[in-house]
């Protein structure tokens, strides 16, 4: 899961980008609403936590662009205690929830957990396939009573894999959803990272294979 996080207060932006990093998901962040609506028009995201008063332009004119551009991911407004009129003209441009600084990091994942749940991707449950189960929590991977802790980009890639079993992921999505733009060397860490997670699978003796489809990409084997 990749998230765009447009927050002006530069003290803010950083926290919540942590705190997201260390729940596994990858993070960007802007801190004026033109790099913002650059950055979400790219389409990467699977969500977008979007302040409304920002410099160069507001929060509501950023998801009003996005939706007449028909970028549909979903979005959380932060507003402050005063914008109460900015809350419904929020969710009228297609805003899908909105929280009120202060707020709290519980609430904040919850909210961001439950707009992506809507939008159907990801699941609250663990993820599973074959003999392996992805911890979210704990960002482990478990097998037959044994687990080993994934890096967040190895935790990523497992999760778009197990998510799309039966399917081939490609290069190109991989590098789109956890690097966020295209270039050679990206291409090159897919490969690390693949290989990464085959040497944990074998440690783990589980019967999952990442198969590799030649030149397009890669999909999960060993369920029974
Ligand atoms: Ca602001």
């Amino acid at each position: 899961m990749r998230i765009l996080v447009v927050e002006d207060e530069i003290g803010l932006a950083e926290a919540i980008g942590a705190i997201l990093k260390k729940e596994h998901y990858e993070v960007d962040i802007s801190n004026d609403g033109q790099s913002g609506l650059e950055n979400a028009l790219t389409d990467v995201y699977d969500c977008i936590v979007l302040d409304i008063m920002l410099p160069k332009m507001n929060g509501l004119d950023v998801l009003t662009y996005l939706r007449i551009k028909k970028i549909e991911t979903p979005v959380l407004l932060l507003t402050a205690k005063s914008e109460i009129d900015d809350k419904i003209k929020g969710l009228d441009c297609g805003a899908d929830d909105y929280l009120t600084k202060p707020f709290s990091i519980g609430e904040l994942l919850a909210r961001i957990r439950a707009m992506t749940r809507r939008k159907g991707i990801i699941a609250d449950i663990n993820p599973k396939y074959g003999d392996i189960t992805l911890d979210i929590k704990r960002g482990e991977l478990i097998c037959n009573g044994n687990s080993v802790v994934l890096g967040r980009k190895e935790f990523q890639m497992m999760e778009m894999l197990i998510s799309n079993a039966g399917q081939i992921i490609t290069k190109e999505l991989f590098v789109k959803k956890i690097w966020g733009y295209d270039d050679d060397t990206e291409y090159n860490n897919v490969e690390v990272y693949i290989s990464f997670l085959r040497k944990k699978l074998t440690m783990l003796h589980s019967n999952v294979q990442i198969k590799t489809r030649r030149s397009i990409g890669y999909c999960l084997d060993g369920a029974k």
